[in-house]
């Protein structure tokens, strides 16, 4: 999501420049002094009317570089070739570190069968997914921060945090995302937010989910396919609401089916997208087969959908099916 409003950009300015001479005299630290100059910079940029705007080009600068440093004053394409690829060194660091929050591949639940498709638009990915198994339960965690790149790879960073911390105290599925959402409302900035799946896998496969404003997982079973019901508020908007529980019962051979909307928006070269039309036929023309058939065959048909057409979005897919 881009666009702050300037009045919420002001106090977050203002906010920081208070901070920075709370730390002493200016004059005794050049890095104080040379961040203090910064804030003053961009708060008089923003009375002048050009933030936001390169500092070189005159053209816009990107907007989830803007979010993820309120400071920048420079867009990509006029960096230098040093900050470039000092730049690029950070991200690649960043997607080391990223890729290091992913489950493993050989990740086990007795009973059931994984796999997954994980793809960054760039370096990171602001797409979340993790898996648990903590006592005799499996958990699922599967959603999608609003944005891309670094500011959405930090806030997917914190969510993984936050669950990792919660499933441990053992509370009813509901109650732990009630309180994610209540934690992660307040320690985000206004405007984060993120769509989600939490999901809870008995090993006689009863499944317990949570809807946070997600595309809702379909269910492929003996008979053919069916979405799951819909709905909820997205996470970490609003505090105190409540994300009420589905349950559905998964017998031998059945999946769940997840994915982000960098699936279903995938465009080809006319613009035309994937769709979940498509995406429900090619479920049920194979709602049998393995977790990882399942993926490969979701991948070909979305590489002859796309062609050579670029992603515009991170792409998530996982699959989790009882054996
Ligand atoms: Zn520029």
């Amino acid at each position: 999501m881009s666009g702050m409003s300037p009045v919420y950009l002001r106090e977050q300015l203002l906010d920081r420049r208070a901070r920075l001479t709370s730390l002493g005299e200016p004059a005794e630290s050049d890095e104080v002094t040379r961040l203090l100059g910064e804030v003053d910079s961009a708060l008089q940029r923003l009375d002048h009317g050009n933030y936001g705007i390169c500092g070189n080009c005159h053209e816009g600068i990107e907007a989830d570089r803007l979010t993820a440093d309120p400071l920048t004053t420079f867009c990509l394409d006029c960096l230098t070739l040093e900050q470039r690829n000092a730049l690029q060194r950070d991200l690649d660091s960043a997607a080391q570190v990223q890729g290091s929050l992913l489950p493993t591949r050989d990740f086990q639940f007795p009973g059931w069968e994984f796999d997954y498709h994980y793809e960054p638009l760039g370096p990171v990915s602001g797409d979340y997914f993790d898996l648990i198994a903590a006592d005799e339960w499996l958990y699922f965690f599967f959603g999608d921060v609003a944005g891309k790149g670094v500011a959405a790879s930090l806030l997917m960073a914190q969510l993984h945090t936050l669950f990792r911390s919660l499933v441990t105290k053992r509370q009813a599925l509901d109650k732990m995302v009630f309180e994610a959402n209540n934690l992660f409302t307040a320690s985000t900035l206004p405007h984060a937010y993120a769509t989600l799946l939490v999901g809870r896998v008995e090993r006689e496969g009863k499944v317990e989910i949570c809807n946070a404003g997600h595309q809702p997982p379909q269910l492929l079973h003996g008979r053919g396919v069916d979405t799951l019901k819909p709905g909820g508020f997205p996470f970490g908007l609003f505090p105190s609401v409540q994300f009420e529980p589905v349950t559905v019962a998964l017998e031998r051979g059945d999946s769940l089916f997840l994915y982000t909307d960098g699936l279903s928006e995938a465009r080809d070269e006319t613009g035309q997208e994937y769709g979940e039309q498509r995406l429900q036929r090619i479920l049920e023309s194979g709602s049998r087969h393995t977790a990882s058939e399942t993926i490969q065959r979701l991948l070909e048909d979305l590489a002859e959908h796309r062609r050579r057409t670029p992603l515009t979005d991170d792409l998530t897919t996982m699959v989790i099916r009882r054996l």
